[in-house]
């Protein structure tokens, strides 16, 4: 087996009036929130994804599955410590993820550093491997109406053995 392997990660929310907006497992100042079964943090399901798929692991859905009523409502850094306890398991470490937003408003630069603080000792691993970067959508399509939110990511994995 690989010593080193990477992953990718993908997901989509949308965004309502009234609603809480967890990003990076922080809560941003913004009239819309996204929407979803648990605390719909879009950053951090991306970022679940990519670490699963780098431990060829399945996906978010397949272990919380949004059927799941446990999961309702739920702070979605429970999930991403519980995909590194799983990465563990199998003898993976995580490396470094890197990851993109893409939301029209309020801006995410501000905050970045407050996620990067929040996310790093979910996975084990220091600010420093945690790239988060933001782009809005140049005002077209689902995101440019602000109807929704969209993050990508990648991490690497590794392990000793
Ligand atoms: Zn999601």
């Amino acid at each position: 087996m690989n010593k080193i392997r990477v992953g990718q990660g993908f997901d989509v929310h949308q965004l309502e009036e009234g609603r809480d907006f967890w990003l990076g497992g922080v809560k941003l100042p913004a009239t819309k929130g996204a929407v979803g079964h648990s605390d719909a943090d879009v950053l951090i399901h991306a970022i679940c994804d990519a670490l699963l798929g780098a431990a060829n692991l399945r996906d978010i859905g397949f272990h919380f599955s949004n059927k799941d009523d446990r999961w309702k409502g739920k702070d979605s850094k429970y999930f991403l410590k519980e995909v590194t306890k799983m990465l563990h398991d199998k003898g993976w470490t995580v490396g470094n993820v890197d990851c993109t937003v893409v939301l029209e408003a309020p801006k995410v630069n501000p905050h970045i550093d407050a996620m990067k603080k929040a996310l790093a000792p979910l996975m084990n691993i220091t600010e420093e491997d945690i790239s988060i970067k933001a782009t809005t959508n140049e005002t077209m399509g689902y995101v440019g109406r602000e109807e929704g939110v969209n993050a990508s990511a990648v991490a690497l994995i590794f392990r000793k053995d």
